[in-house]
């Protein structure tokens, strides 16, 4: 076969930024995912195409249950949908004995619909609405209130509806992780967390079993969790001491790291991301040195939601051209876009040929197929020189891309998941332009007869 020729260029010689290991040349492939070539996934579901390792998922989950009950006795998963919401993917972390955690009436009737039982979802948030609360509390949910206007609206629902709501507030604290995320739920430092509680327990009319914070997302230093459970048990014993009420539940939220490296660090994310042990190390370890007495240690939930998916989601496509451009950089254009593929705004996604290539690489801008300056999926990357036709993957994109996608310009493609045999099943098919007919109207005026 002839080779393809690739123009010479002339290349100043430049250090770059070396890091421990000095200068990283990245020529490494992904030829497949799960045994299953790259190639023939393309082939067989399109290009672009997401696709989701449930072993990957499986085992990812076998670790961080395992990090958390080797230290504690109680302890129970409840998936954040918002993270990934596609049923199957919610399906099988259900499967796995996980339930629901869901922040708006979309996500709860979602979660009813996959067959969670109302008493096993958790409904976070500072939006639901009147006909929301009502459904939470008549199905036994675990309502998380947000704000005071929350807590009246239920206070209120009391007043007309049968069943005790159960319920548990949010709170928000200062970790020593800043920005501090105040906006959601009650602050601890300023009263209002203790004020809240104080009102939900003198009302006598909601049954609190639990409390909950989510100190924020991609949190790098396992000792914040230290610091927000060793405050929740605080505020358990100040509740038990004071009404000699058991709360039944401390739920720890999500914002576990992934090996995914933020824009701008320094090392990478595989060298920066704390292990799940040692995120259960500073929760467990601040729950049981607390005041609460042994055979009243409430369950631990934790809402993991990025670090339990991000690992198992590709994306596959590819080259669609290579150019110069002005200054006689390399750049690539792909066939996968920003719009699905929303984190990398923050993140410098690992990309991979998807066969093996050349040693030679060239510092290369990657972008997406859009017709808009920010489609940028990498904006420098010491990269091979593809050439039109070939097929790239991107790792680790499991979670949010697939929740926070954009439909802008293109379409979105196909979702396949590879179960644990190794089968393929689509599990949201591609979307087509009467995808898009079903939902506009044309006001008779614009219809030509
Ligand atoms: C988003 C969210 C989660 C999941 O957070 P991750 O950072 O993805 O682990 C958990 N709980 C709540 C309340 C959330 O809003």
């Amino acid at each position: 076969m002839k080779l393809k020729y690739e123009r010479p260029v002339i290349n100043k010689i430049n250090a770059g930024m070396p890091d421990k290991y000095g200068m990283k040349v990245q020529t490494k492939a992904i030829t497949e995912i799960d045994g299953l070539k790259i190639s023939n996934l393309i082939e067989k579901f399109g290009s672009p195409a997401y696709v989701l390792s449930q072993q990957t998922i499986e085992n990812t989950f076998t670790e961080v249950k395992r990090a958390f009950t080797n230290r504690y006795p109680k302890v129970q998963f409840a998936w954040s949908y918002k993270t990934n919401y596609l049923d199957a993917v919610c399906r099988v972390f259900h499967s796995l004995g996980s339930w629901a955690e869901v922040v708006s009436g979309f996500e709860y009737r979602k979660a009813l619909n996959n067959g969670v039982e109302g008493k096993h979802i958790i409904f976070n948030g500072p939006d639901k609405s009147k006909g929301d609360l009502i459904l939470a509390i008549e199905k036994g949910s675990l309502i998380h209130i947000d704000h005071f206007d929350e807590l009246y609206m239920i206070m209120e629902l009391t007043e007309v509806l049968s069943q005790r709501p159960k319920v548990a507030i949010r709170v928000n604290m200062d970790t020593g992780i800043y920005p501090q995320w105040d906006r959601f739920g009650f602050n601890y430092e300023n009263g209002e967390a203790w004020n809240a509680l104080n009102r939900i327990m003198l009302s006598g009319k909601m049954e609190l079993v639990g409390l909950h914070t989510h100190i924020g997302t991609y949190i790098l230093t396992p000792n914040a969790y230290a610091v927000a459970a060793a405050k929740l048990t605080d505020l358990a014993v100040n509740i038990n001491r004071k009404y000699n009420h058991k709360i039944k539940y401390i739920d720890m939220g999500g914002g576990f790291a992934t090996k995914n490296t933020l824009k701008g660090a320094y090392l990478s994310g595989a060298d920066t991301c704390p292990s799940f042990d040692t995120y259960a190390d500073a929760i467990t370890s601040a729950i049981v040195n607390s005041e609460i007495s042994p055979e009243d240690l409430p369950t631990l939930i934790l809402e993991t939601g990025r670090a339990l998916i991000d690992d198992a989601g590709y994306l596959i496509g590819t080259v669609l051209a290579n150019k110069r451009l002005a200054d006689g950089r390399r750049s690539t254009i792909i066939d996968i876009g920003v719009n699905m593929l929303f984190t990398s705004f923050w993140y410098e996604h690992e990309i991979y040929p998807a066969k093996e290539t050349s040693v030679h690489t060239e510092d290369t801008t990657i972008y997406g197929p859009l017709c808009m300056n920010i489609d940028v999926v990498r904006a420098a990357i010491q990269f091979p020189l593809l050439q039109k036709g070939d097929q790239v993957v991107i790792k680790r994109i499991g979670a949010y891309n697939m929740t926070q996608w954009m439909q802008f310009i293109t379409l979105r493609p196909n979702i396949v998941l590879i179960d644990t045999k190794g089968e393929t099943h689509i599990i949201r098919t591609a979307e087509t332009n009467d995808t898009f007919l079903q939902h506009e109207k044309i006001p008779d005026y614009l219809i030509k007869n």
